[in-house]
């Protein structure tokens, strides 16, 4: 964390066009999902569903990732496992330099963002080409993902229009039409002349060695089946112990994201056939702090997550800052209890008060991560391992003196009313600077039951 997330926001606040963008978008993409939502009667019943298949995931993760790397290697894949994301990008490195590739094309994954691959990869001399349309103008614009599904949400159709012209040297109007033409046709002559293709995962499943990728817009599904050479990298916490338990996870996942009854295209494949897509396989199996998610008892709900968004779409805090203030691929919700236990709480302090605590993550998420309880139980541990900030152990200690004692509490409450207490003190300019201190009463309760003579 550069700046921690107050300074971020801060700066984010001042951005009155991000604003008008987020508002637009997120208020779209809420009204969809909750239409589609609505259509289903046992939506409760899917979400408890998908809280019990991931449960059950992690409750035996070992287990499951030793049958998934048995099904993969008896589908003719080899398997890599990657204790952190130096050891993962060295492994696609690797297989791209095996077949003398200096580029790749990417199908957008949030592991690869998280573990750094594209800046990896071209460290190694190996170019990677995103070829999802958001992550592309991304990439082209030489920014930052702000969202988990729409990674540039914070970009108008305006903005994006300058940005082709700039770099791709095309003359394109904010049309939606003309602008994937133009991106169309920059992508595929890369997905016909480039060898090794890279992609994330949504899901893999244990039983039988699928890997499971869902999209929009038929990139991924070039990328995994067009080049010679696959190389997916999947966090550990993706995989599925069955079969079946996707026809859950397919249901509760578009609904969640994009606001779509399916997904448009759904990309399941295991290990190579003959004849049919790349020649080699290779699966990358990330830990990257993922273990340590799984000690903690409460945070570890985390690693439910199928990085749908619907709790970004929702949050007031989100919509406000959007998502370069949470400075982590993972923003909104699930970055503020993610980002924190993936990169140590040190790195990531104030995070988990990225939050005002309403609750409307947790009532979309599809696979029920109690979202707020996280974020207090994160709190404390902040509090408890890296030590509470001064001003707030002195407002502390001074707020439990005039509470242990009801002289010290009655004399407070008539110095708050003249604006000279501890409630009105310097401790508490940080919080009162973007909230207004409510009036205190002309008269107490103790004070009111006194004039009846009580
Ligand atoms: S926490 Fe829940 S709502 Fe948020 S991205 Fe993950 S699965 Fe979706």
């Amino acid at each position: 964390m550069k700046e921690g997330f107050p300074a971020a926001a801060r700066e984010a606040l001042a951005n009155s066009q991000l604003r008008r963008n987020l508002g637009h978008a997120t208020s779209t993409i809420r009204a969809k999902r909750a239409r589609v939502v609505g259509e289903v009667p046992d939506w409760e019943a899917l979400r408890e569903a998908g809280a019990e298949i991931k449960d059950r995931a992690l409750r035996h993760l070992d287990v499951h990732l030793e049958r998934l790397e048995e099904a993969v290697t008896r589908a003719g894949g080899t398997v890599h496992w990657a204790r952190d994301g130096a050891e993962a990008c060295a492994a696609v490195a690797e297989v791209a330099r095996a077949h003398g590739s200096n580029e790749v094309i990417k199908v957008k994954s949030l592991a690869s963002d998280e573990i750094g691959l594209n800046e990896a990869l071209e460290r190694a001399g190996i170019h990677a080409v995103e070829t999802d349309l958001a992550e592309l103008i991304i990439q082209l614009d030489d920014d930052m993902q702000s969202h988990i599904l729409v990674p540039a949400i914070h970009r108008n159709r305006a903005e994006i229009a300058q940005i082709f012209h700039r770099e791709l040297g095309v003359d394109v109007s904010d049309v939606p039409a003309e602008l994937t033409a133009a991106a169309r046709a920059h992508l595929r002559a890369k997905f016909l002349s480039v060898k090794v293709g890279v992609s994330g995962a949504n899901f893999a499943v244990a039983e039988t060695g699928h890997v499971v990728v869902v999209e929009s817009e038929g990139n991924g599904r070039m990328c995994t089946t067009l080049p010679e050479v696959l190389v997916s990298v999947v966090g550990i916490e993706k995989v599925l112990p069955r079969w079946r338990d996707l026809e859950v996870m397919l249901q509760l996942l578009p609904r969640s994201s994009t606001g779509e009854r399916m997904n448009p295209y759904t990309s399941i494949w295991s290990g190579v056939s003959d004849g049919d897509g790349p020649r080699e396989f290779h699966l990358v199996l990330l830990d990257g702090g993922r273990t340590d998610v799984l000690a903690d008892e409460v945070g570890r709900d985390a690693l439910r997550c199928i990085r749908c968004s619907a709790c970004l779409n929702v949050c007031p805090v989100y919509e406000r800052t959007g998502g370069h203030a949470y400075e982590s691929i993972y923003p909104g919700p699930i970055g503020a209890i993610l980002t924190p236990q993936l990169r140590g709480l040190d790195n990531a302090p104030t995070l988990p008060w990225a939050s005002s605590l309403c609750g409307a993550c947790y009532e979309v998420c599809p696979v029920k991560i109690d979202i707020p309880s996280i974020l207090v139980h994160l709190r404390g541990r902040v509090v408890r391992e890296t030590g509470t900030p001064p001003t707030e152990r002195v407002a502390m200690a001074a707020m439990a003196r005039v509470f242990a004692s009801r002289r010290a509490y009655e004399a407070a409450q008539r110095a708050a009313r003249f604006g000279r207490g501890p409630l009105a003190g310097a401790a508490l300019r940080p919080w009162t600077r973007s909230r207004e201190l409510p009036e205190p009463p002309s008269q107490t309760f103790r004070e009111w039951w006194r004039e009846r003579g009580a």
